[in-house]
């Protein structure tokens, strides 16, 4: 269970600035994503300090575009020094369109068009190859582009069910790179793996202590060739996962047996490690496993992690059709996923506001039953034309938002 003084003293810090929130939601017009420039940099620098402070080497942050895809979110990330991590040729123009300079483009299916952008501006951007199809394709256009491009290899993570579909088996790496001996304009000078949702680091370390082994496919000066190791993104925030009863395991059991409840005030608390203590262990990887080998640059892909806490969403209550039952202006096309049925996050009603959390049907506007905020609030009360804050959706929901029904909120930054 997630514990109430916790979530209380998550509540009590955003109802701190309430004035600001009622302000902005005066000035604006409801609903709106809130980008908070400040929350975002304090992130980003968190982030690199806790890596900088804790790898014995070279460290160089690329922050996942995918996660939170707003132009603003990247600039100002830019403005941090943190590189851009792009998964498609659209990604990638936005990147170079605000000047990055330090681009590493990774994701299965490239298309020739998108390899062809890549070496076209090959000085800003590293290809990270996922197949050994993709370097088929990148010799031709490299070679019918007479332009050399610096690369690396992503490394398949898991083997089981359909991440598979992400980079080469661990066990080809040697294979790979005789291919790219083969291919004249191409420079292989790194290799990536990325592992989603950690909410510790086992299973990177894990696969450190692996990709140490994979590298005795290759020869000494193969490895004094490498210069990047990059271990991916994934890193949970610290608050951990919070759940609704149907996110849990007996939750999705119950369900599965045609029981399942709708949501109450219990939430659920999957713990998770600070940056800190991820960068710490990771350090310690890198030493056992990684630098007796070789000197090396260590790159990070974070997403979720910097961009979840920067955004809130503003919302207001249209409808009050049950003492225990309100319709919202906005709908979850905001953030284009049925993510309130499983997934917990405090509603804050900024109007009437309050540390106890009061049982009531939070619902938007779509022409659908699956269009839930959750069923509680913080407040005294609920009525129409209340402003409605949920915290931390920075991460998965502007980048996923629908056209669907309603219109999409506008995003301010402040
Ligand atoms: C999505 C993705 C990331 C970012 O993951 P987060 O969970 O948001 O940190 C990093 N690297 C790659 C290759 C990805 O596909």
């Amino acid at each position: 269970m997630l514990s109430r003084s916790e979530l209380q003293g998550v509540v009590s810090g955003y109802l701190e600035r309430r004035q600001d929130y009622l302000d902005i939601a005066a000035k604006n017009q409801v609903p709106l994503y809130l980008l908070e420039s400040q929350i975002l940099r304090a992130r980003a620098r968190r982030f690199k300090q806790a890596f900088e402070d804790s790898v014995a080497g070279p460290v160089s942050v690329y922050y996942a575009v995918k996660s939170n895809n707003h132009p603003e979110v990247a600039r100002i990330l830019l403005e941090e020094h943190f590189g851009l991590d792009v998964s498609s040729g659209q990604e990638l123009e936005v990147a170079l369109g605000l000047g990055a300079e330090h681009i590493i483009f990774s994701g299965p299916g490239k298309t020739d068009k998108e390899l062809s952008l890549a070496v076209q501006y090959a000085s800003r951007v590293i290809v990270l190859m996922d197949s050994f199809g993709e370097l088929e394709r990148l010799r031709n256009i490299t070679s019918s582009l007479n332009k050399d491009v610096r690369c690396g290899v992503r490394l398949m993570f898991n083997a089981k069910g359909l991440w598979c579909k992400f980079g080469i088996p661990t066990t080809d790496l040697g294979a790979f790179w005789k291919a790219t001996g083969r291919c004249r304009h191409i420079q292989l000078t790194g290799l990536q793996f990325h592992s989603s949702w950690n909410l510790t680091a086992t299973a990177q370390i894990n696969y450190i202590q692996d990709l140490s082994e994979a590298l005795d496919q290759l020869s000494e000066s193969q490895i004094s060739r490498l210069t990047f190791i990059d271990i991916g993104g994934g890193y949970w925030p610290e608050q951990g996962e919070w759940l609704q009863p149907a996110g849990t395991v007996a939750g999705k059991i119950l369900d599965a047996l045609g029981q399942g409840d709708e949501g109450d005030d219990r939430h659920y608390h999957l713990p998770a490690i600070s940056i800190e203590e991820f960068a710490r262990q990771l350090g310690e990887a890198a030493d056992t496993y990684i630098f007796p080998r070789m000197h090396c640059r260590i790159c990070l892909e974070p997403g979720r992690w910097i961009c979840n806490d920067a955004v809130q969403l503003l919302i207001s209550v249209v409808d009050k059709k049950a003492p225990d039952l309100v319709i919202t202006d906005a709908g979850t096309n905001a953030v284009g996923w049925e993510r309130f049925e499983t997934d917990y996050f405090p509603i804050l009603n900024l109007t009437r506001p309050s540390l106890s959390e009061r049982r009531c049907r939070i619902l938007g506007s779509l022409c659908t039953p699956h269009d839930v905020w959750g069923y509680a609030y913080f407040g005294e009360d609920i009525q129409p034309g209340d402003i409605l804050m949920i915290p931390a959706q920075g991460a998965y929901t502007y980048s996923l938002r629908q056209r669907f029904i309603k219109p999409l909120p506008k995003l301010i930054k402040i």
